[in-house]
Protein backbone atom coordinates (compact mmCIF):
# COMPACT_ATOMS: atom_id res chain seq x y z
CA UNK A 1 0.00 0.00 0.00
CA UNK A 2 1.00 3.36 -0.71
CA UNK A 3 1.74 5.36 2.07
CA UNK A 4 0.58 9.22 2.02
CA UNK A 5 1.33 11.43 5.15
CA UNK A 6 1.55 15.03 6.65
CA UNK A 7 4.10 15.90 8.89
CA UNK A 8 5.28 19.21 11.06
CA UNK A 9 8.13 19.48 13.65
CA UNK A 10 8.63 21.79 16.70
CA UNK A 11 11.11 22.76 19.11
CA UNK A 12 11.73 25.23 21.80
CA UNK A 13 14.13 26.49 24.33
CA UNK A 14 12.33 25.51 27.30
CA UNK A 15 12.09 27.58 30.13
CA UNK A 16 15.81 27.40 32.13
CA UNK A 17 18.18 26.31 29.23
CA UNK A 18 19.74 29.38 27.18
CA UNK A 19 20.36 27.85 24.48
CA UNK A 20 18.83 25.22 22.25
CA UNK A 21 20.80 21.93 21.61
CA UNK A 22 18.10 20.00 20.12
CA UNK A 23 17.61 19.98 15.66
CA UNK A 24 15.07 18.28 14.28
CA UNK A 25 14.62 17.55 10.26
CA UNK A 26 11.14 17.39 8.48
CA UNK A 27 11.83 16.71 4.82
CA UNK A 28 7.94 15.72 4.31
CA UNK A 29 8.67 15.39 0.57
CA UNK A 30 11.02 12.25 1.09
CA UNK A 31 9.31 11.09 4.54
CA UNK A 32 12.62 11.68 6.59
CA UNK A 33 12.19 12.82 9.91
CA UNK A 34 14.68 13.31 13.00
CA UNK A 35 15.46 14.65 16.00
CA UNK A 36 18.11 15.32 18.13
CA UNK A 37 19.65 16.08 21.48
CA UNK A 38 23.21 17.31 21.81
CA UNK A 39 25.10 17.31 25.25
CA UNK A 40 28.57 18.73 26.35
CA UNK A 41 29.01 22.55 27.19
CA UNK A 42 29.72 25.96 25.83
CA UNK A 43 27.42 25.15 21.84
CA UNK A 44 29.18 22.22 21.38
CA UNK A 45 25.83 20.40 21.94
CA UNK A 46 24.09 22.10 19.50
CA UNK A 47 27.32 21.28 17.18
CA UNK A 48 26.85 17.91 17.75
CA UNK A 49 23.30 16.94 17.52
CA UNK A 50 23.25 19.70 13.93
CA UNK A 51 26.39 17.50 12.41
CA UNK A 52 24.27 14.79 12.65
CA UNK A 53 21.17 16.12 11.67
CA UNK A 54 23.12 16.94 8.69
CA UNK A 55 24.98 13.57 7.77
CA UNK A 56 22.28 11.73 8.76
CA UNK A 57 19.91 13.63 6.27
CA UNK A 58 22.02 14.10 3.52
CA UNK A 59 22.26 10.55 3.12
CA UNK A 60 18.83 9.35 3.85
CA UNK A 61 18.09 11.77 0.91
CA UNK A 62 20.44 10.61 -1.33
CA UNK A 63 18.59 7.37 -0.61
CA UNK A 64 15.30 8.50 -1.26
CA UNK A 65 16.55 10.21 -4.77
CA UNK A 66 18.14 7.33 -5.72
CA UNK A 67 14.97 5.49 -5.53
CA UNK A 68 16.42 2.72 -2.46
CA UNK A 69 13.51 0.75 -0.84
CA UNK A 70 12.88 -0.85 2.50
CA UNK A 71 16.07 -2.75 3.52
CA UNK A 72 18.32 -0.79 1.58
CA UNK A 73 17.58 2.46 3.02
CA UNK A 74 17.96 0.38 6.48
CA UNK A 75 21.30 -0.45 5.43
CA UNK A 76 21.53 3.64 4.54
CA UNK A 77 20.52 4.39 7.72
CA UNK A 78 22.87 2.57 9.78
CA UNK A 79 25.86 4.06 6.96
CA UNK A 80 24.33 7.51 8.07
CA UNK A 81 24.58 7.09 11.80
CA UNK A 82 28.06 6.00 11.55
CA UNK A 83 28.93 8.83 9.39
CA UNK A 84 27.43 11.15 11.55
CA UNK A 85 29.22 9.75 14.49
CA UNK A 86 32.05 10.07 12.46
CA UNK A 87 31.48 13.90 11.49
CA UNK A 88 31.01 14.58 15.50
CA UNK A 89 34.57 12.61 15.80
CA UNK A 90 36.35 14.67 13.68
CA UNK A 91 35.37 18.07 15.06
CA UNK A 92 36.51 16.86 18.56
CA UNK A 93 40.11 16.23 17.07
CA UNK A 94 39.95 19.24 15.19
CA UNK A 95 38.98 21.60 18.31
CA UNK A 96 40.19 19.63 21.61
CA UNK A 97 37.60 21.82 23.84
CA UNK A 98 35.01 20.21 22.80
CA UNK A 99 35.70 17.24 23.47
CA UNK A 100 32.99 14.91 25.23
CA UNK A 101 30.38 16.51 23.09
CA UNK A 102 27.87 13.76 21.64
CA UNK A 103 24.46 13.94 20.47
CA UNK A 104 21.25 11.14 20.40
CA UNK A 105 19.85 10.50 17.03
CA UNK A 106 16.19 9.14 16.55
CA UNK A 107 15.72 9.01 12.77
CA UNK A 108 12.61 7.40 10.76
CA UNK A 109 12.39 7.42 6.96
CA UNK A 110 9.01 6.04 5.20
CA UNK A 111 9.11 3.90 2.38
CA UNK A 112 6.96 3.58 -0.02
CA UNK A 113 5.76 0.20 0.25
CA UNK A 114 4.02 1.12 4.04
CA UNK A 115 6.76 0.54 5.83
CA UNK A 116 9.38 2.45 7.97
CA UNK A 117 12.86 2.23 8.62
CA UNK A 118 14.06 3.78 11.90
CA UNK A 119 17.39 4.24 13.81
CA UNK A 120 17.80 5.16 17.33
CA UNK A 121 20.34 5.84 19.82
CA UNK A 122 20.70 7.59 23.19
CA UNK A 123 17.07 8.71 24.88
CA UNK A 124 14.78 10.47 22.46
CA UNK A 125 12.00 8.68 21.60
CA UNK A 126 9.67 7.24 18.77
CA UNK A 127 6.17 6.77 19.86
CA UNK A 128 3.52 5.16 17.72
CA UNK A 129 -0.24 5.82 18.37
CA UNK A 130 -2.46 3.49 16.22
CA UNK A 131 -6.02 3.23 17.16
CA UNK A 132 -5.51 6.13 20.22
CA UNK A 133 -3.31 3.95 21.79
CA UNK A 134 0.21 4.95 22.68
CA UNK A 135 2.91 2.67 22.30
CA UNK A 136 7.10 3.86 22.37
CA UNK A 137 8.42 1.78 20.05
CA UNK A 138 12.00 2.59 20.64
CA UNK A 139 14.29 1.97 24.08
CA UNK A 140 15.95 4.72 25.89
CA UNK A 141 19.75 3.98 25.98
CA UNK A 142 19.94 5.01 29.59
CA UNK A 143 21.24 3.60 32.77
CA UNK A 144 17.86 3.71 34.77
CA UNK A 145 16.64 1.87 31.65
CA UNK A 146 18.86 -0.92 32.15
CA UNK A 147 18.25 -0.79 35.99
CA UNK A 148 14.53 -1.39 34.53
CA UNK A 149 14.98 -4.35 32.17
CA UNK A 150 17.08 -6.02 35.03
CA UNK A 151 14.49 -5.56 37.56
CA UNK A 152 16.37 -2.90 40.27
CA UNK A 153 14.28 -0.39 39.20
CA UNK A 154 10.85 0.66 38.25
CA UNK A 155 9.93 2.57 35.27
CA UNK A 156 8.03 4.71 38.19
CA UNK A 157 11.24 4.82 39.92
CA UNK A 158 13.16 5.69 36.36
CA UNK A 159 11.26 8.83 35.76
CA UNK A 160 12.10 10.06 38.95
CA UNK A 161 15.97 9.10 39.37
CA UNK A 162 19.03 11.76 39.92
CA UNK A 163 20.67 9.72 37.57
CA UNK A 164 17.71 9.54 35.09
CA UNK A 165 19.87 11.69 32.24
CA UNK A 166 22.95 9.20 32.35
CA UNK A 167 22.88 7.58 29.11
CA UNK A 168 24.97 4.11 28.41
CA UNK A 169 25.03 4.98 24.21
CA UNK A 170 24.95 8.32 22.37
CA UNK A 171 26.88 9.47 18.63
CA UNK A 172 30.23 10.95 19.14
CA UNK A 173 31.00 9.22 22.76
CA UNK A 174 32.48 6.06 21.95
CA UNK A 175 33.21 4.78 18.83
CA UNK A 176 32.12 1.46 19.45
CA UNK A 177 28.45 2.19 20.98
CA UNK A 178 25.72 0.82 18.36
CA UNK A 179 22.81 2.14 17.30
CA UNK A 180 19.65 0.39 17.52
CA UNK A 181 17.49 0.00 14.30
CA UNK A 182 14.12 -1.12 13.62
CA UNK A 183 11.43 -1.83 10.61
CA UNK A 184 7.27 -1.46 11.55
CA UNK A 185 3.89 -1.31 9.37
CA UNK A 186 2.08 1.76 9.25
CA UNK A 187 -1.68 1.87 8.90
CA UNK A 188 -3.83 5.14 7.74
CA UNK A 189 -4.50 6.91 11.13
CA UNK A 190 -1.39 6.51 12.79
CA UNK A 191 0.31 9.13 14.25
CA UNK A 192 4.66 8.51 14.78
CA UNK A 193 5.90 10.92 17.20
CA UNK A 194 9.28 11.38 17.26
CA UNK A 195 11.02 13.82 20.13
CA UNK A 196 13.42 14.68 22.79
CA UNK A 197 13.62 13.72 26.36
CA UNK A 198 12.35 17.63 26.85
CA UNK A 199 9.16 16.25 26.27
CA UNK A 200 9.01 13.12 27.97
CA UNK A 201 10.76 14.31 31.11
CA UNK A 202 8.00 16.35 31.80
CA UNK A 203 4.96 14.99 30.14
CA UNK A 204 3.96 11.05 31.23
CA UNK A 205 3.03 8.96 27.96
CA UNK A 206 -0.40 9.28 29.17
CA UNK A 207 -0.27 13.20 28.94
CA UNK A 208 1.16 12.67 25.75
CA UNK A 209 -1.29 10.51 24.33
CA UNK A 210 -4.26 12.97 25.68
CA UNK A 211 -2.89 15.54 23.42
CA UNK A 212 -1.84 13.33 20.15
CA UNK A 213 -5.68 11.85 20.64
CA UNK A 214 -7.07 15.98 19.91
CA UNK A 215 -8.42 15.98 16.43
CA UNK A 216 -7.17 19.35 15.77
CA UNK A 217 -4.53 20.58 13.11
CA UNK A 218 -1.34 18.56 13.77
CA UNK A 219 0.50 22.06 14.24
CA UNK A 220 -1.53 22.51 16.70
CA UNK A 221 -0.86 19.33 18.75
CA UNK A 222 2.38 20.03 18.46
CA UNK A 223 2.28 23.52 20.09
CA UNK A 224 -0.06 21.92 22.63
CA UNK A 225 2.97 19.28 23.27
CA UNK A 226 5.49 22.02 24.08
CA UNK A 227 2.89 24.53 25.88
CA UNK A 228 2.01 21.75 28.63
CA UNK A 229 5.98 20.60 29.05
CA UNK A 230 7.08 24.23 29.16
CA UNK A 231 4.14 24.83 31.79
CA UNK A 232 5.36 21.79 33.69
CA UNK A 233 8.81 23.35 34.60
CA UNK A 234 10.34 23.55 31.03
CA UNK A 235 13.48 22.25 32.97
CA UNK A 236 15.20 21.17 29.49
CA UNK A 237 14.80 21.98 25.49
CA UNK A 238 11.58 20.55 23.69
CA UNK A 239 11.37 18.92 20.46
CA UNK A 240 8.70 16.95 18.52
CA UNK A 241 8.36 15.73 15.25
CA UNK A 242 4.65 14.48 14.44
CA UNK A 243 3.66 12.62 11.10
CA UNK A 244 0.11 11.40 10.49
CA UNK A 245 -0.91 8.94 7.99
CA UNK A 246 -3.41 9.23 5.77
CA UNK A 247 -6.31 7.50 4.49
CA UNK A 248 -5.55 6.20 1.27
CA UNK A 249 -6.16 7.88 -1.97
CA UNK A 250 -9.36 7.09 -3.77
CA UNK A 251 -8.51 6.27 -7.58
CA UNK A 252 -9.73 8.18 -10.05
CA UNK A 253 -11.88 6.48 -12.42
CA UNK A 254 -11.73 7.52 -16.08
CA UNK A 255 -14.64 7.19 -17.72
CA UNK A 256 -13.26 7.73 -21.51
CA1 LIG B 1 17.58 17.06 26.39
Amino acid sequence: MKLRWQAAGATHVGRVRRGNEDSLLVDAERGIFLVADGMGGHAAGEIASMLATDAVGTLLREGIDQGLQADALLERMVEALKLADAAIERHVLENPSTRGMGTTVTAVVLCADGTYRLGHIGDSRAYLMRNGELTQITRDHTWVQREVDEGRLTAQGARRHRLSHILTRALGADSTDEPDVLSGTLLPGDRLLLCTDGLTGMLTDRMIAKVLRLEIRLEDRLAELIRQANERGGRDNVTAVLVEILEEAVEERRLD
